[in-house]
């Protein structure tokens, strides 16, 4: 990007431009080489005005969350990271009148934790099952985040989104498509061209009920992931898709692969599924163990196995 792109695009960002942003900072992994120019957005004006400038000045961009899956390019990125900040934070208790239980708004950027505990101490059930699992809601809505037989489409009303042009829309959950981890229709088709339309928010369906009830569910299911995962050691959660009626933790187990190595890359001897920076990994080092654990487990089940993590 020349001085005056990069003068231009300073002038409209409330708050100061991160440049040449190592990324690794910004991901569960810990991996990952520099952004050009990394933003925290403030405010839905600032979105839009960005939008549209780096639409018509075609430079790349990406939105993150937490970066909790994602593995990032050692080469980094060349483009803007747009990340939201705080001013898309807010935790709301919605218009009621829209639907049997409560209906609550959120930030795109609402932490997973902060809006876990918001639902327990106004004793509003539905989130039980994310309890533990970390990034934003918005980074949740677009991989379809979820756990113990539960995805956050089913509790979705509607999300807002920001489209590549500027334009806010807030769509209701009838014209969502969601699969298995993964908000199909999040991309946004114009005039032949497709990018990523940056969701603002959503509104999600909670109930009143037993508060004691909601805490010791989100407990439960916090003691399971304490035993069943690995700690203190940066990963992004569960690499690869579950292929339909098994689980790739219990493939990889079975092809013997818990503990295999590639430089600072290795399988997690706790969870299968996991593969952690164990120490100085690259995104190279996860790539290629990625793909021994592919080759290995198609050779001795014929399953493929699709990653869940997102490649930037
Ligand atoms: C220890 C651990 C455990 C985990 N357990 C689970 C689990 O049980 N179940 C599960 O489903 N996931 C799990 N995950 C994965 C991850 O936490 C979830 O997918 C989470 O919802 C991602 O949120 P994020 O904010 O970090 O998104 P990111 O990783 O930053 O982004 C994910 C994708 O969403 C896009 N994106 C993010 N925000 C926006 C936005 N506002 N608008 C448009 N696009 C956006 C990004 O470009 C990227 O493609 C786990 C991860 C870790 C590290």
């Amino acid at each position: 990007m020349d001085a005056v792109l990069k003068q231009a695009l300073a002038s409209l960002a409330s708050s100061p431009v991160l440049w040449d942003c190592p990324l690794c900072d910004y991901t569960s992994f810990a991996i990952g080489g520099p952004a050009t120019a990394l933003i925290v957005v403030q405010e839905q004006a600032e979105l839009q005005r960005l939008l549209l400038f780096l639409g018509e000045h075609k430079i790349q961009w990406r939105i993150i969350g937490r970066g909790t899956n994602l593995l990032v390019s050692d080469a980094g990125f060349d483009g803007v990271i747009l990340l939201l900040g705080k001013g898309f934070g807010a935790i709301v208790r919605g218009d009621a009148a829209k639907s049997a239980g409560v209906v609550i708004q959120a930030g795109a950027a609402c932490s997973l934790a902060r809006l876990g505990g918001w639902f327990v101490d106004q004793g509003l059930s539905g989130l039980e099952f994310m309890t533990g699992i970390p990034g934003t809601i918005g980074g949740a809505v677009i991989m379809n985040a979820g756990a113990w037989g539960r995805e956050l489409a089913d509790v979705i009303v509607s999300v807002t989104v920001v489209t590549p042009s500027g334009q806010v829309r807030t769509l209701p959950r009838s014209e969502l498509k969601f699969g298995y981890r993964i908000w199909h229709d999040h991309k946004h088709v114009e005039e032949d061209t497709e990018a990523t339309r940056v969701l603002i928010g959503v509104e999600l369906q909670g109930a009143m009920a037993d508060q004691e009830q909601i805490r010791s569910l989100c407990q439960s299911y916090h003691q399971k992931r304490q035993t069943k995962q690995p700690k203190g050691v940066p990963n992004a959660g569960s690499f690869f898709k579950n292929p339909q009626g098994d689980a790739a933790g219990r493939l990889i187990e079975a092809s013997g692969l818990k503990g295999l190595r590639v430089g600072g890359a290795m399988v997690s001897p706790v969870h299968a599924n996991f593969l952690v920076n164990s120490g100085g990994a690259t995104a190279a080092n996860v790539l290629e163990l990625m793909e021994k654990v592919r080759v290995k487990v198609q050779a001795d089940s014929g399953i493929v196995l699709e990653p869940e993590v997102h490649f930037l």
